[in-house]
């Protein structure tokens, strides 16, 4: 993945691609004091891209960090790594992280650093996704709030989800279902869940997990085709109920689901309407997005 062509924006500066190489003693990398974003462009356009900037600064003040750089700064520069690479349809990946001044549990001599990278990157589940993806049982659980900083979208947190997709895809699953650390059905490893139940879009609470952009984008367009969306608790135990099961997240778009461990579903009209939906929505451009939502 690092020999290619390509600019990567670091620090304010465009770096060829192969040049974009770190120090090994980087506090990121050994104390994972770092946090990043997943942004997608279409059409030229990154969808909700001040959102996506405004939790990359958020996750950082969780992490204790400010990011040298304001949020106007930040979209500038997304833009550019886009433009820079030529690309018009592409995954946009800020990182922010603590560099390599000093070298301890303490880190107060760290200088934050800021890269955007930006790639081509079709589909988080590739061509299977539109017959459904398969869904195994996470070995790991999403931690309690004051166990780790759930709100951030921190580097640290997506260990046990690499452990708890790596567990799952031995047995042929696409990725992994986690439950939160009660035994609630959380997330998957890169992306909200909902089902349908009654007619009904469920979806559960996210307080231990990211309340996605596209969680969120999904439960307006939800509303505006006036389906109901309820937000709540849902045990493992109930997903049986469930008609319909997708995904949604900026990487995985809106994904059907088909298998849930031993649980069977059919991608059906609710998912394909909210998919047809989000498609088209995210190809329009900033302001048309937000005049959709707002309507
Ligand atoms: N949960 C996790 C663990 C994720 O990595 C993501 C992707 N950022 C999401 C949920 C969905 O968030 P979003 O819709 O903002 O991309």
């Amino acid at each position: 993945f690092d020999d290619r062509d390509g600019l990567i924006w670091w620090d304010g500066e465009l770096i060829p691609w192969r040049d974009a190489r770190l120090h090994v003693l980087s506090h990121g990398l050994h104390y994972a004091s770092a946090v990043f974003e997943g942004e997608r462009a279409y059409e030229g356009h990154i969808f909700k891209l001040r959102e996506h900037t405004e939790r990359l600064i958020e996750s950082g003040r969780i992490l204790g960090f400010e990011i040298p750089f304001t949020a106007e700064a930040i979209d500038a520069a997304c833009k550019q790594a886009l433009a820079a690479n030529d690309m018009t349809n592409a995954y946009v990946r800020p990182l922010a992280w603590r560099g390599s001044e000093q070298l301890s549990v303490s880190a107060q001599a760290t200088k934050i650093h800021l890269m955007i990278a930006v790639w081509s990157w079709p589909n988080l589940f590739g061509s299977d996704r539109m017959a459904g993806v398969k869904l195994g049982m996470a070995p790991w659980k999403r931690p309690h709030p004051e166990t780790a900083p759930t709100r951030s979208k921190a580097a640290g947190l997506y260990m046990t989800g690499t452990m708890s997709k790596h567990a799952v895809e031995l047995d042929g699953f696409n990725d992994a279902l986690m439950l939160d650390w009660r035994g609630r059905v959380a997330e998957a490893t890169g992306a909200n869940i909902f089902f349908v139940i009654d007619g009904k879009l469920h979806t559960p609470i996210p307080d231990c997990f990211l309340d996605g952009i596209t969680r969120r984008t999904v439960m307006a367009l939800a509303a505006k085709r006036n389906l109901d969306v309820v937000e709540r608790i849902i045990m493992p135990e109930e997903m049986a109920q469930a008609t319909e099961v997708f995904l949604a997240g900026t990487a995985a778009e809106v994904t059907p689901v088909r298998q849930i461990g031993e649980l069977m579903f059919a991608p059906g009209p609710i998912t394909q309407m909210l998919l047809t939906d989000y498609e088209a929505l995210v190809r329009t451009s900033p302001e048309q997005v937000q005049a959709t939502l707002a309507a």
